[in-house]
């Protein structure tokens, strides 16, 4: 059997966890590729330049704007995200799975350019509950949590574009849902050229 590999497209309000989401689907399933995107916001204290992000200016990440080498790209919270183009091509084109973490308007550019993608929406319990956890990150002032807070509630609006939803309250239970979905895409029937020795 030889399958092409799996763009898998998670995306939820700020704090609502996809990070250590990520880190945990990661560490379970050791095969699959994390995107790291670039952005132009400031390391936050921990952040690591190559790992959690490629922290670029804003006049660097223009200049790869320029030579098209984002897969897609935003503006988010002032600030620019983007998914670099060529490692994901190469994860792909070796059948692999790779996992992106982007905000809603970068997962419907790559919805136009990959209908076959997988798309994922984490939403959190309640908007106390995703106060609660903005506010125990500790990273962002009052101003900045109420503003995400805001942008939660339209950003939950377009969940229904998505494949699947994962409500993040438990951790573990999140995780064994991100499993189950990639698993059964994997055997789907379209992904699949069915080679069986001896047929
Ligand atoms: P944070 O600054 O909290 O790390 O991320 C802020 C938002 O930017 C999150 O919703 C995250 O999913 C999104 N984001 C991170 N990387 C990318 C990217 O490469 N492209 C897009 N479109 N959004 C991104």
């Amino acid at each position: 059997m030889t399958r092409e590999g799996i763009l898998l497209i998670i995306s939820g309000p700020s704090g609502v966890g996809k990070g250590t989401l990520c880190a945990a689907l990661q560490k379970d399933m050791p095969e699959l590729s994390f995107s790291i995107s670039a952005t132009t916001r400031s390391p936050r204290p921990g952040e690591v330049h190559g790992k959690n992000y490629f922290f670029y200016s804003r006049s660097e990440f223009e200049a790869m704007i320029k030579r098209d080498e984002f897969l897609e790209w935003a503006v988010v919270y002032d600030n620019l995200y983007g998914t670099p183009r060529q490692y994901v091509m190469d994860v792909l084109s070796q059948g692999k799975d790779i996992v992106l973490e982007i905000d809603t308007q970068g997962a419907r550019q790559i919805k136009k350019r990959f209908p076959q993608g997988v798309f994922v929406f984490i939403v959190p319990p309640s908007r106390d509950e995703l106060a609660n956890r903005l506010a125990q990150r500790g990273t962002d002032s009052k101003e900045e949590i109420e503003r995400r807070l805001n942008l939660a509630g339209q950003e939950l609006e377009n969940a229904a574009d998505y494949d699947y939803i994962v409500p993040n309250a438990d951790l573990e239970e999140a995780v064994q849902m991100l499993k189950a979905i990639l698993v059964a895409e994997r055997c789907r029937a379209a992904r699949n050229r069915v080679a069986i020795p001896g047929f």
